[in-house]
C-alpha cells in the first residue's frame, strides 16, 4: 500500500506532505512487553568472541556487527520511529542458516528478531540488543504451472523477496498473484498477518491464496504446512512425523509474523493475469469558499463499494490534510481486473456518472502494467492506527469525526494527518470467519481503513503528540470492527481481540504447543504478555559488539 506511494496525478493535485526522514531514530525502549529473561548483551551469559566466530564460520550468509558499514542499512526500518539497533545481524542464505542461527539464540537464550524486509510499523521485526536474522538474501522462486492443487499454477517463494520481483517474474508466464501494492514489502509479515492487495476484492487475502508453509521452528526442525495434513522433521534425527491435525496452518493464516517460527517459503495460488483498467478520482475535502465538496464525493462511492460494486473493483481511497490549510483531498485510486465495458466493469457507473469529470480512466495490459505506476516513497516517520470499516460504518457520526481529524488543528501541534482505505469485502468475503486465524471483521468489512500522524523526525517520539494521536486512534476503533495485524499501532489496550476477536484463545494454545519455549516474541503478538519459562545459562562474558542496555 500506500500513503508511500503516490502517482504523479496526485502528486500534482494535492498538496500531501508526508514527513520523511532517511536516518534512525531510536526511542531506546524495549518494544516487547513479555516478561522475558533473555540473555541480554552486558551479561555473562553471552557467547564468548570465540562462540561467535565459530557461528560465522558455520553460515553460508555471514554476519554484521554495528562497526560493519553496511549495518545501518540493514537496521533501518521503513517507519524509522521504531529503528533499533540488534547487537548483530545474521544474514541468513540458506534454511541451513536460519537453522543454525535459531539453534544459536536458544543455546545461548538471546533473544532473537526475524527481519524480511523491516515494513513492521510498530518494529516487530527489530530490537536493541537483539540477534537479528535478516532474511533478504533468502530470494528463491519456483514456478510451477501444472499443479495438482490449483488449475491456475503455483509459486514457492522464499521469504526475502520483494512483491516487484515476484511480480515481474510471474508476468513473464502470464499469471499473477495477491501480493502487496508497495513493491518493497517483502511476504513474511505481509502473508502470516492476512495480506491485502489491490486484486484482493477478486482473489482473496494472501492467506486465503496460501497452499504450503515451510517453517523453522525454535528448536531447529522443519514443519510444511497444509490444511490436510503438517509434516514436522526432527531436526537432529530426520526422523519424520505426519498428522492430519492442521492447527498450525490455520494459526499461520493471520496468527502475525514472529509468533510460531521462522517461514522460510510460502507456496501460494497464482492465477491468469488479464487486462486492467485503472480509475483515478479526485475531489478536494472543501473547496476555496470553506464548501464541504469531499463528502458527497466519499459517501456516493463507499455507498456503492458497501453495497454492489463487483469484486472485480479493488484499490485504495486516500485522504490528506494539505499542509497549513483547512481543506485536503481526496483520491480514489482504483482497479478493474478485466477488460473496460464488461458487467463487472458497469458496476461503478452509479459512482461514474456523477463524477466522469473528476476521474480518468486508463487501460493497462496486465497487473504488472498496472502496478508499475505504484512508488514506495522510503522512510517516514509516522504513527499508524486502523479500523476496519464495516458496511453501514460510514454514518453522519463517522464522516464528522473523519474530517475533525483531518482538518483539525491537532492541539496545536505539528502533525500532518492522512488516511489511506484498502478496498477488501467481494471474494475475500467468501471464506468462513472461522476457517483462517484473522480477524473476522476482515471477512465482513468493506475497507481497511488505515490513518497516520506524521511529524518532523527532529521531534520524534514525542509524548503529546503520541498521546494526541492514540486518542484518534480510540476513537477511529469504534466506528469499525478491530484492527488489522499489520497496520497496527503501538498504542492498544485491547490488543488480543482488536487483531484476532475470539480467535485469541486458540492462537495462544497453538503456540503454547508449537513454541513451548517461548523463543518468538514481539510487541502485540500471541503470548507476549506471558512470561517466559527459561533461566539463564552462565557463560563467559560477552565480547561480540557493543553493550546495550538490559530490558529484561
Ligand atoms: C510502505 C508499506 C506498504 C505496505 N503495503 C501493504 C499492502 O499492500 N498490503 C498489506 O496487507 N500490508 C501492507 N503493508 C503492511 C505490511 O504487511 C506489514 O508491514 C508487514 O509486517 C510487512 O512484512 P515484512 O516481512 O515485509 O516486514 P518485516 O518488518 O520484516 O516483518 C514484519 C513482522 O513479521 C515477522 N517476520 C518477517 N518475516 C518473517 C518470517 N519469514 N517468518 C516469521 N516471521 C517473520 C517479523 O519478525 C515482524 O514481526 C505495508 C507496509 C508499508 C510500510
Amino acid at each position: 500500500m500506500w500513503k508511500f506511494k503516490y502517482t504523479k496525478t496526485l502528486a500534482l493535485l494535492l498538496l500531501f506532505a508526508v514527513v520523511t526522514h532517511a536516518s534512525a531514530a531510536s526511542s531506546g525502549q524495549c518494544r516487547t512487553n513479555v516478561q522475558d529473561n533473555f540473555c541480554w548483551p552486558g551479561q555473562t551469559c553471552m557467547p564468548t568472541h570465540q562462540d561467535g566466530l565459530d557461528f560465522a564460520a558455520s553460515l553460508d550468509g555471514d554476519i554484521i556487527t554495528p562497526t560493519d558499514e553496511r549495518y545501518p542499512i540493514v537496521t533501518i526500518m521503513i517507519n524509522t520511529r521504531v529503528t533499533m539497533f540488534p547487537y548483530v545481524v545474521v544474514m541468513a542464505e540458506s534454511v541451513d542458516d536460519v537453522i543454525k542461527t535459531v539453534k544459536f539464540a536458544n543455546k545461548f537464550n538471546v533473544r532473537l528478531t526475524i527481519r524480511s524486509s523491516g515494513h513492521d510499523y510498530i518494529g516487530r521485526s527489530t530490537g536493541d540488543g537483539t540477534f537479528q536474522l535478516n532474511l533478504e538474501k533468502m530470494k528463491g522462486l519456483e514456478v510451477k504451472l501444472n499443479s495438482t492443487r490449483n488449475a491456475d499454477g503455483e509459486l514457492k517463494a522464499q521469504s526475502g523477496n520483494s512483491w516487484i520481483r515476484v511480480y515481474t517474474e510471474l508476468n513473464k508466464v502470464n499469471r499473477t498473484i495477491i501480493g502487496g501494492s508497495a513493491h518493497t514489502v517483502s511476504m513474511g509479515g505481509y502473508t502470516l498477518g492476512g495480506g491485502h492487495s489491490p486484486i484482493g476484492r477478486k482473489f482473496g487475502l494472501a492467506i486465503d491464496n496460501l497452499l504450503e508453509v515451510e517453517m523453522v521452528l525454535a528448536n531447529g526442525s522443519l514443519v510444511y504446512a497444509t490444511d490436510t495434513e503438517t509434516v514436522y522433521v526432527d531436526h537432529d534425527t530426520g526422523a519424520r512425523r505426519i498428522s492430519q491435525n492442521t492447527d498450525i496452518f490455520w494459526a499461520l493464516r493471520g496468527g502475525g509474523g514472529a509468533t510460531f517460527g521462522i517461514v522460510t517459503a510460502f507456496t501460494y495460488k497464482i492465477h491468469k493475469d488479464s487486462r486492467m483498467v485503472k480509475l483515478e478520482c479526485i475531489s478536494l475535502i472543501k473547496d476555496e469558499s470553506g464548501k464541504d465538496v469531499g463528502r458527497a464525493f466519499l459517501k456516493s462511492f463507499n455507498d456503492l463499494l458497501s453495497t454492489t460494486l463487483a469484486p472485480e473493483w479493488g484499490g485504495y481511497q486516500m485522504l490528506e490534510q494539505a499542509k497549513g490549510h483547512t481543506t485536503g483531498g481526496v483520491v480514489l485510486l482504483l482497479n478493474h481486473f478485466g477488460e473496460w465495458g464488461s458487467p463487472s466493469f458497469h458496476t461503478i457507473d452509479p459512482f461514474l456518472n456523477k463524477y466522469r469529470a473528476q476521474c480518468q480512466l486508463t487501460n493497462k495490459t496486465d497487473f504488472l502494467d498496472y502496478e508499475k505506476d505504484t512508488k514506495d516513497a522510503l522512510y517516514t516517520n509516522s504513527y499508524v492506527f486502523n479500523t476496519l470499516m464495516q458496511p453501514g460504518g460510514f454514518t453522519d457520526a463517522f464522516y464528522e469525526f473523519f474530517y475533525d481529524m483531518l482538518l483539525g488543528n491537532h492541539s496545536g501541534l505539528p502533525i500532518q494527518m492522512g488516511c489511506i482505505g484498502t478496498l477488501i469485502g467481494g471474494h475475500m468475503n467468501d471464506v468462513q470467519p472461522d476457517v483462517t486465524a484473522m480477524n473476522p471483521g476482515m471477512r465482513t468489512g468493506v475497507m481497511s481503513l488505515t490513518c497516520w500522524g506524521a511529524w518532523d523526525p527532529e521531534k520524534a517520539g514525542l509524548k503529546p503528540e503520541e498521546d494526541y494521536i492514540a486518542q484518534l486512534a480510540d476513537r477511529l476503533l469504534t466506528y469499525g470492527q478491530g484492527t488489522y495485524f499489520n497496520e497496527p499501532s503501538a498504542h492498544l489496550p485491547n490488543w488480543k481481540t482488536d487483531y484476532w476477536g475470539g480467535h485469541y484463545d486458540r492462537l495462544l494454545s497453538i503456540k503454547r504447543q508449537w513454541d513451548p519455549d517461548h523463543v518468538f516474541t514481539c510487541l502485540h503478538c500471541v503470548g507476549s504478555d506471558t512470561t517466559r519459562p527459561f533461566a539463564q545459562t552462565p557463560q563467559q562474558s560477552p565480547i561480540l559488539g557493543t553493550v546495550v542496555e538490559n530490558c529484561g
